[in-house]
């Protein structure tokens, strides 16, 4: 008598979706772009936490980073806008429904160049979101011309020299006031995801800045920004867990120097300092050594800042619970003798 094989059990998260739910269409970028990494690392991400796919809606600008959204998360929201324009559709939808995790996917071009003014104030609004740079130093898009996180003396394939200083985009979100600025290496997997999930249980404004070589066109010696050059100089200044609120902490870590920052929910990303004593609580700390790395070439990751109790800009408006979309019209339109009793004020 012959048994007939079970197909085995799928794996699922803990809201019980399979990884393919966090999934989005083919890529269309360069086969090698770190884009696609980050893309990846959301998926996964997304899908350890088991954040449900409809509460996420996704932001993007112009560029190659922009267009990366398609790839993953295809069952969330998504609205693709102008160039550098992204803050305040993000900002906007936030102001609809403060509940929706907002996800935003820009490019160094997007936000440091066309969408400074936008992301000085959406920094500044403490606006509870995940921004990420995918910063390449180039304009992939338009065929791979310098942008403003391009180093000096960094050389474009044609041998052109950079010879204008640039942004440090994680130096402008410290200064503007993001409560959680974080760089990392789009090849640097445990890294990245620690930060990702510690940005997606942030509750306020995470900006990641992650150095997302362009094969195409920012890959060559003499970028600042390719593999070799991330090899060669990064400088990791802890190593990262995190644990979620939903799990158990049943293990104790053997090292000493581990120090720990409190999610709003309950999460705990647990810090094991390497021989660097930093501290990712300290703003003044988090600049200086963004100012020492600069000035010895090198190229600091991990979590450069966190703040867990700053108000975010929702929160300091004191905005209703539910979605305003939802509220009923006696709550949204005053009523006549209100609009009377104004008009009378003003005669
Ligand atoms: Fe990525 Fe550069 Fe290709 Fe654009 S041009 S998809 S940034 S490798």
């Amino acid at each position: 008598m012959s048994t007939t094989a079970q197909p085995a059990a799928r794996k699922t998260n803990r809201i019980g979706l399979e990884v393919l739910s966090y999934k989005g269409g083919k890529t269309t970028l360069c086969a090698g772009c770190g884009h696609n990494a980050i893309s990846e690392r959301i998926i996964e991400c997304f899908y350890d936490m088991g954040v449900e796919p409809y509460t996420v809606a996704k932001f993007s600008g112009i560029g190659c980073s922009s267009k990366s959204p398609a790839y993953f998360l295809g069952l969330s929201h998504g609205f693709n806008g102008v160039h550098g324009r992204m803050p305040a559709i993000a900002s906007g939808a936030l102001l609809a429904n403060r509940h929706i995790h907002a996800l935003g996917v820009t490019g160094d071009g997007d936000t440091a160049s066309i969408g400074i003014g936008q992301f000085m104030h959406l920094v500044r609004r403490n606006m509870p979101m995940i921004y990420i740079i995918e910063n390449n130093g180039v304009y992939g898009l338009t065929k791979g011309q310098f942008s403003a996180t391009a180093d000096v003396g960094s050389k474009l394939k044609s041998g052109t020299v950079n010879e204008l200083p640039p942004f440090d985009c994680c130096a402008l979100a410290l200064k503007w006031g993001a409560t959680l600025v974080a760089r990392s290496f789009s090849g640097d997997k445990p890294q990245l995801q620690a930060i990702l999930k510690a940005a997606i249980a942030h509750n306020g404004l995470s900006v990641i800045d992650v150095i997302s070589p362009c094969v195409t066109f920012n890959d060559h010696a003499g970028s600042t920004k390719s593999y070799s050059y991330m090899k060669d100089h990064e400088e990791p200044i802890h190593t990262l867990d995190f644990v979620p609120s939903y799990q158990d902490i049943s293990l104790e870590m053997e090292d000493g120097a581990v120090q720990e920052v409190f999610m709003h929910d309950g999460s705990r990303l647990r810090i094991r300092k390497l021989e660097r004593d930093y501290d990712p609580t300290s703003k003044i700390g988090a600049l200086t050594a963004l100012e020492e790395a600069e000035a010895k070439g090198e190229v600091l990751t991990g979590l450069l800042y966190a703040h867990t109790e700053k108000p975010t800009f929702i929160e300091n408006l004191n905005l209703a619970d539910e979605a305003l979309a939802t509220l009923p019209l006696d709550k949204v339109r005053p009523s006549r003798a209100a609009l009377e009793e104004i008009m009378e004020e003003l005669r």
